[in-house]
């Protein structure tokens, strides 16, 4: 037993002496929950690559001790970093090697906090939840409430991030697509969230987030988690293994394709924050992929929990004693969307009847106006010009509106 711990111990001090990064995910995926085979998609094909995609996140912060409560700050800060990494709008493109910036590619994906939960009520996009669970391992406790942790919500609709208290063994996890849905999602360790507050440096630039969503996404470590292995995706350079630290440029390994040797700063290799600054072209077609209709992540072309513009958002009804009533919830369905040449729209649980659907561009200029004449109706689009729409119905109570994307 003492040998045992003290083989711990100098694991420990070796990990932390050389602060090398660890992703859990494919560990965590080699446990049998989930396959790595990604599902089948072509992006290329499809408009949805140069769509941007709005992803509503909710935030379970776990947390033993205050430190570990994290402040609202704090993931502001890591909500920045996402949004500049997959829209490449962050400051370090600069550091990417010339050689290397033409494969760069803009994922043009959004990440907002939800303002309306699963249920359509206001909600800050942030749960705070105090654990008896002092730290977490790759086993997804804290995706449960009755292991410490916090259920997720509906995955089609929300990206789940858990921050806690991780082990030492990893920096953060997350699932490829496809897995069960109460484990979607990723989870990163809290003090390696974000730009500021409590930070272990070298992972102090909230690349761990950017990394483990880009899982999320489908995509896997540039090194293939093989020696010279394939990521499956083109223009990634082969490369022997994983890289840690900071590389020089051009940094050689035994399976370099030419002299510009690794990607190392690529957002999928294992390097510190400060040192990766990139997704390629063809990764960004690889997770786009997953937003074309039929696709595991399709959902969220619809997604609109982070609306403000949202009627739903006022609280529900509720008993005394806390325990929400049943509601019958008001439904609008909108159909197909994307939508070509007609867009159908079906309503039930509330009369639509002698309303009026209104269409309006993204900047708010209304451009249709349709009477409602019975609870089905099918709206013509094709003098409207591509792009993407707020459906309105209703103008004091009862508004509904929906994202239309015209194609
Ligand atoms: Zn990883």
């Amino acid at each position: 037993m003492r040998l045992l711990a003290t083989i711990l111990f100098l694991c420990s001090v070796v990990l932390s002496a050389k602060a090398q990064r660890r992703c859990g995910t494919v560990g965590y995926a080699q446990q049998g929950a989930f396959a790595l085979n990604r599902p089948v998609g072509n992006a290329s094909t499809d408009t949805v690559l140069n769509q941007r995609i709005n992803i509503p996140v909710i935030i379970h912060v776990l947390y033993n001790t205050a430190e570990q409560n994290i402040s609202d700050a704090q993931i502001l800060s890591q909500l920045a970093v996402l949004n500049e990494d997959y829209n490449r709008l962050n400051a370090d493109t600069v550091m990417t090697p010339n050689v290397f910036k033409p494969l760069a590619g803009n994922a043009k994906i959004s990440f907002c906090l939800a303002r309306l939960d699963v249920k359509g009520r206001a909600t800050t996009g942030i749960i705070r939840t105090y654990t008896t669970q002092q730290s977490f391992t790759a086993n997804d406790a804290m995706k449960y409430s009755a292991q410490g942790g916090d259920d997720a919500w509906d995955c089609t609709k929300y990206l789940n991030i858990w921050v806690c208290n991780l082990d030492s063994i990893s920096l953060g996890y997350g699932t490829f697509p496809g897995g069960p849905a109460d484990r979607d999602g990723v989870v990163v360790g809290y003090n390696v969230f974000g730009t500021v507050g409590v930070l272990r440096t070298p992972f102090n630039k909230g690349r761990t987030a950017t990394h483990e969503i880009g899982h999320w996404l489908g995509l896997k470590h540039t090194w293939g988690d093989a020696i010279c292995g394939d990521d499956s995706i083109a223009d990634t350079p082969q490369q022997e293994y994983y890289n840690t630290g900071c590389p020089s440029f051009p940094h050689l390994s035994a399976c370099s394709p030419n002299a510009n040797g690794d990607m190392f700063m690529d957002f999928m290799d294992f390097t510190d924050d400060g040192c990766m600054n990139m997704f390629t072209v063809d990764q960004v077609m690889e997770m786009k992929s997953l937003f074309v209709a039929g696709g595991p992540r399709s959902s969220f072309l619809n997604a609109y929990q982070c609306d403000s513009l949202m009627p739903q958002g006022g609280a529900l009804p509720q008993t005394p004693s806390g325990i929400d009533t049943v509601v019958v919830q008001p439904t609008i369905s909108v159909y197909p969307n994307p939508a070509h040449e007609k867009v159908t729209i079906e309503t039930s649980g509330f009369s639509v009847i002698g309303k009026t659907a209104y269409l309006y561009t993204a900047t708010g200029i209304k451009i249709l106006d349709v009477p409602v004449t019975q609870p089905k109706i099918t709206v013509n689009l094709s003098g409207v010009p591509a792009g993407i729409y707020i459906l309105r119905i209703g103008e004091v109570t009862n508004v509904f509106t929906a994202k239309i994307i015209h194609l």
